[in-house]
């Protein structure tokens, strides 16, 4: 297949953490539900039962077991309840993704994360993956709720979270981008749709198919080349040129960056 043409249609690309910079092999999405219900039965007192149900049903309710324990009154910090999540999860699961690294240096557009994740787990897992200079900016949960450390009451500021859309206006605004001309991949079904809604060109992660609102779908984020080669394409300083590159060439130059890791 041939590819034509003189310039990306992106000039920003906005990766979510968990799950999408690494897999969910990695075992730390059931450590973070685990230590979930372990919060609910330790330090709020809810049966092991009882604390299972709440976290599916605060979830699915409020965007996250946080949200909802303190849009329900519960004055809960989220330091306190990020480092008991958090804190004790095994970063070492997360290994270093050299192939990664070497795919993210061949894009030269304005690389972002946007998490749900607080910054102490979003910068622990870049480090691990070996990747945390690659983006220029950080968007994560203490950026789109800057004003909870500052509330009076547990339910004074409600938490935005992706899927909401304020949330993304939040972040869309801090990262200062065009959403036509911006690329967003996540692995939730729910963030795909939302953005879309956005007006972001959308990228499920960890699927074959694509789900409502997705534009393309990568089974792993180190099929970005293989699936959306248009990201490399390459700008002409504004001459009127045109430039093919057929797609055998493309993944000759990413699999030189790979060897040269
Ligand atoms: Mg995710």
């Amino acid at each position: 297949m041939a590819i034509s043409s003189n310039a990306s249609p992106f000039d920003s690309i906005i990766f979510d953490l968990d799950d999408t910079l690494y897999p969910s092999s990695t075992g730390i999405d059931k450590c973070v539900k685990k230590n979930i219900q372990l919060f609910l039965i330790q330090k709020c007192g809810f049966s092991e039962s009882e604390a299972f149900t709440l976290r599916v049903d605060l979830f699915k309710t409020y965007g996250s077991t946080l949200a909802g324990l303190r849009a329900l009154g519960h004055d809960i910090t989220a330091e306190e309840y990020h480092g008991f999540v958090h804190g004790r999860l095994p970063y070492d699961s997360i290994n270093p993704d050299h192939h990664l690294r070497n795919l993210l240096c061949t894009i030269k557009q304005r690389k972002i994360v946007f998490t749900n994740s607080d910054r102490i787990h979003a910068m622990r897992s870049l480090d691990r993956l070996g990747i945390k200079d690659c983006f220029e900016q950080i968007i994560c949960f203490e950026t789109i709720n800057p004003n909870l450390p500052y509330s009076t009451r547990p339910d004074e500021f409600p938490i935005l979270l992706k899927p909401s859309l304020d949330a993304f206006k939040i972040a869309l605004d801090a990262a200062n981008v065009d959403p036509r001309r911006t690329l967003f991949l996540d692995d939730s079904v729910r963030n795909i749709a939302a953005g879309k809604e956005m007006g972001l060109h959308t990228v499920l992660v960890g699927k074959t198919e694509k789900s409502k609102g997705a534009d393309y779908a990568v089974e792993c984020v180190n099929d970005l080349a293989q699936v959306i080669p248009e990201i490399w394409a390459n700008e002409m300083d504004g001459e009127d040129q045109t430039m093919t590159r057929t797609k055998s060439e493309l993944e000759a130059v990413l699999a030189c960056a790979v060897v040269g890791a």
